[in-house]
């Protein structure tokens, strides 16, 4: 929280309150912030750069991860024939005033220290490495998957849905990251849309295997923002206090299988439909349901990956609200070919349309 000094004005016509104080910073940040820009017709809303990508001399392979699985994402889309390089759209960096929106300075200086850095993203070995070079090869491309998450969001109100080849760090609030997620892209998608995007209601649909701990403390008690949690319960982060903030939780079992899943799925979608009627849709499609996942330990097949995703879209597309997905959780080797199958039946499907017309601008 930035600490504001409370106004002594009795003057009604001025409010002043830290609230109102800090709330103003965040509007002054988020309106000069360059990362919404025009996106020309040309491109199509998938969003994705190749600094997404962590390489670090090898290191990277000691984590459970496809650190590169972004990347591999959107070569298997190409391979297949349903996207060319030059319609994606490359996002800009979040800058330390964009991540200001929501973090707080004495967080973002705290990632000076590599010790810190390695204990969120988990790899003991990145504590040794000065750093400057932690910076570069870890920081810089979450902070590219940052922007391109805010940027998702302008994107989907123009064309009506929108993906993020990477992001959905939804463990990190503003205060705190964990679990491979340094910054809270999710809360700053939202945040940017409210005041950019002239919207007031936003869903988050969290189907990774993981409670999303750091969007659900970051919304506790905002009534603009609704959501639905579909989980394994007994796995990380076991935050029950955050739990008491989703709106709807769906907690399963190690080993649920697809069937079982996606019909509470369905079932979850009916109420949310009854609940709240949204402008925007933060979908965070982790892959971590798929059976074998170490870390998820779910019994989810590739098949079932790809009909999630196409209830989610379906959901949106119906009611006419625009979608953004972001990638999230879900690193085996297998996650990147699932993605870009799931991505290609979307689009088989008619829920999402990859074609442009080469374009004048
Ligand atoms: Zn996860």
């Amino acid at each position: 929280m930035a600490a504001v000094p409370a106004s002594s004005s009795s003057s009604a016509a001025l409010p002043t309150s830290p609230a109102s104080g800090a709330e103003n910073f965040r509007r002054s940040r988020i309106l000069s912030s360059k990362l919404y820009f025009d996106v020309p017709r040309s491109k199509v809303p998938v969003i994705y750069s190749s600094s997404y990508n962590i390489t670090f001399l090898g290191i990277e392979k000691l984590h459970p991860f496809d650190s590169s699985k972004w990347g591999r994402v959107c070569e298997f889309l190409i391979k297949a024939g349903v996207l060319r390089k030059t319609q994606i759209v490359e996002p800009l960096e979040a800058t330390k005033d964009d991540l200001l929106v929501v973090h707080s300075e004495s967080y973002l200086k705290s990632l000076k220290s590599s010790l810190k850095v390695s204990i969120i993203v988990e790899v003991p070995p990145v504590a040794i490495f000065p750093n400057w070079l932690v910076q570069q090869k870890v920081l810089h491309p979450f902070r590219k998957q940052v922007g391109g998450s805010i940027l998702s969001a302008k994107l989907a109100l123009e064309r009506r849905w929108a993906i993020n080849v990477g992001g959905g760090f939804h463990h990190c609030s503003a205060a705190e990251g964990g679990g491979f997620c340094v910054y809270a892209d999710i809360t700053l998608c939202i945040q940017f849309a409210f005041v950019r995007l002239n919207i007031s209601r936003a869903m988050i649909i969290d189907l990774d295997a993981h409670q999303g701990n750091g969007h659900e403390k970051d919304f506790a008690n905002d009534d603009r923002v609704y959501i639905l949690d579909m989980y394994n319960a007994g796995i990380y982060p076991l935050d029950y206090e955050a739990r008491r903030y989703i709106d709807q939780k769906v907690e399963l079992v190690s080993g649920t299988n697809t069937e079982a899943y996606l019909e509470q799925l369905d079932k979850a979608l009916e109420v949310a439909k009854i609940n709240f009627d949204p402008e925007l849709i933060v979908y965070n499609a982790g892959t971590d349901i798929l059976e074998g996942d170490p870390l998820g330990r779910l019994k989810i097949s590739p098949e079932g990956v790809a009909m999630r995703d196409e209830k989610v879209f379906r959901f949106a597309k119906e009611r006419n609200i625009p979608l953004i997905m972001l990638t999230s959780g879900g690193y085996m080797k297998s996650s990147a070919r699932v993605i870009a199958d799931s991505i290609i039946n979307l689009k088989q499907k008619n829920l999402i349309d990859l074609t442009t017309s080469p374009s004048t601008n």
